[in-house]
């Protein structure tokens, strides 16, 4: 099968060609979906077998002038030469094709008498209206692929020039978090949790804001989720725990009772292998009783490394840090895991809370988790509580404990001294 030399000589002829003949061509980066765990779980040679099978029914499909390449692993490249000059002609065509990639490679494939189902991800780009070298071309391809696998897999997309434009974006925020992280210009606002019943602050929930240069205060909604998927976000967590750690130092010798602070950790944070070691320095280091940090994970903790997960949290409960699962009910669809976790409390999402009063199903869903964590022995807070109606309805049902706009917003540490903390 011809590889990336061959490819990049069609390849660099055709654009030669096509700006002067007018004719579109296109290029289709085909990635297998999950290969990985295809060679992991049955071995290489059997990787390889299905490599050349799909190899065949990719060639078999296409057609002189067209050209099939593989250009990595399990990744590969079908030229399609000369299509039509009409650009909707030229997409019908390109998008039968597609089709048909999909669907020869999601037929069943049978190795060693086992059957097998694989199936790809497709990133599309025209020339030459959309790249004029081969290094552009494969650029753009692979920006594309990579909408197609989060866009679910299994599919196929066609490069646009927003998705170039996104991506930048996404650069730019990625090294400017990096810049932020190094100026130290993150800040940590205070959200109260509130017991209904006394009307008396039990927690406070650190929730991190982003002061950039320009005076600007950035919202997490706005970051967290590119920290996540940069892997900042371990680094980030790291400056979050030590400046509840440093608060909480200081709070601790001027007050003489403190709420629980909770933290917010995502996956990437708990799966770190230096997770546990670095909270418990932590502790020492500014002398921090445990049982006054909570940490707050989502249920989508859950849908890796299962048993890797289940002995970090149970490493942090010997720390004697509180778990709290956040967004509850939003994430995860099997509850079983709530056996298996060492937990502390479950927090209602938000957007339970939020229809509540007005939709009778939420109404019943939200008091069946509420029943359930007595079952379980576990604490439960309401979040983004907005108004009395709201809370009222949740104490009959057995919460007492809320954090939302109803009480207070996420505010200053000095906001929070002067209207919380008595000397
Ligand atoms: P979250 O953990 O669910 O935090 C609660 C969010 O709901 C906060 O937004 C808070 O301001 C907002 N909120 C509180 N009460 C109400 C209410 O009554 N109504 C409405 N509409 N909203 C309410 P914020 O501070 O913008 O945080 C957004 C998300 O960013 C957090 O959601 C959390 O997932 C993430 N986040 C914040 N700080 C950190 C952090 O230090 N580490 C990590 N990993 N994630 C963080
Ligand atoms: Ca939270
Ligand atoms: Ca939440």
């Amino acid at each position: 099968m011809p590889n990336r030399l061959l490819l990049k000589q069609s390849i660099d002829a055709a654009l030669e060609n096509t700006a002067l003949d007018g004719f579109i061509g296109a290029v289709l980066f085909i990635d297998l979906d999950s290969f990985k765990n295809v060679n992991d779980s049955l071995g290489h040679a059997a990787g390889d077998e299905l490599l050349k099978i799909v190899c065949s029914r990719l060639t078999k499909l296409t057609k002189e002038p067209d050209l099939v390449a593989r250009i990595g692993g399990d990744e590969f490249i079908i030229q399609l030469k000369d299509i039509s000059t009409e650009m909707s002609e030229a997409l019908q065509i390109i998008q039968s094709v597609t089709e048909s990639v999909l669907k020869t490679i999601s037929k069943k494939i049978t190795i060693e008498q086992s059957d097998f189902y694989i199936s790809a991800s497709i990133g599309i780009v025209l020339y030459p209206n959309n790249a004029d070298s081969f290094k552009l071309l494969m650029k753009r391809a692979d920006i594309a692929m990579y909408q197609a696998k989060s866009h679910g897999k299994n599919c196929s997309v066609v490069f646009k020039q927003q998705m170039e434009n996104v991506i930048l974006e996404k650069h730019k925020m990625i090294s400017n978090l990096y810049k932020a992280l190094e100026k130290s210009e993150f800040i940590l606002d205070y959200q109260p949790q509130i017991n209904g019943k006394n009307n008396q602050l039990v927690g406070l929930e650190a929730l991190v804001r982003w002061r950039s240069p320009n005076g600007q205060t950035i919202q997490p909604n706005e970051f967290i989720t590119i920290a996540e998927e940069s892997g900042l976000i371990i680094p980030i967590g790291y400056w979050v725990i030590d400046a509840v750690c440093i608060q909480i130092k200081s709070w601790i010798s001027h007050f003489p009772i403190l709420p629980y602070i909770t933290i917010n950790v995502s996956v990437l944070q708990i799966q770190d292998v230096d997770f546990v070691k670095n909270l418990s320095q932590k502790l020492k280091l500014y002398d921090i009783p445990a049982h006054l940090i909570e940490l707050e994970v989502t249920e989508s903790i859950m849908i890796t490394e299962i048993d890797e997960t289940v002995k970090t949290l149970k490493k942090l409960k010997t720390l004697g840090v509180k778990l709290s699962i956040d967004d509850f009910g939003t994430g995860y669809s099997s509850l079983n895991y709530l056996k298996k976790l060492p937990l502390d409390k479950l927090k209602i999402d938000y957007s339970f809370v939020k229809d509540i009063t007005i939709d009778i199903e939420t109404k019943t869903i939200v008091k069946a988790i509420i029943a359930m964590t007595k079952e379980l022995d576990l604490e439960v807070i309401a979040e983004g509580v907005e108004n009395e109606e709201q809370v009222q309805l949740l104490m009959q049902m057995g919460c007492n404990n809320f954090q939302g706009f109803y009480y207070d917003k996420p505010n200053s540490p000095a906001y929070i001294e002067k209207n919380y903390f008595k000397k």
